[in-house]
């Protein structure tokens, strides 16, 4: 996975944001090298705790990544059968 400056992420995902996309930050531990992938779209954090081995990595240092998923409730997206 490739890092990016972390602000360099928050611009990316401010103009997918304006197309109806939601973000999720990614970050590679900097002990394990795990890939973990943050629960909460559209926030970005300036440490990252790994879900595999608790070790907090200082991403403003190492930098992320992103991932997009387009942003709509479950029910949208499967849409309404019409009458
Ligand atoms: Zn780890």
């Amino acid at each position: 996975m490739k890092l990016h400056p972390i602000n360099e992420c928050i611009e990316v995902a401010k103009s997918w944001r304006e197309q109806g996309l939601d973000t999720y930050q990614q970050f590679l531990c900097a002990k394990c090298g795990e890939k973990n992938t943050v629960e909460e779209k559209n926030t970005f954090f300036a440490e990252g705790r790994c879900g595999d081995c608790g070790y907090v990595t200082n991403l403003r240092k190492t930098g992320c990544n992103y991932m997009a998923s387009w942003s709509s409730e479950p029910e949208k997206r499967h849409g309404k059968a019409k009458a």
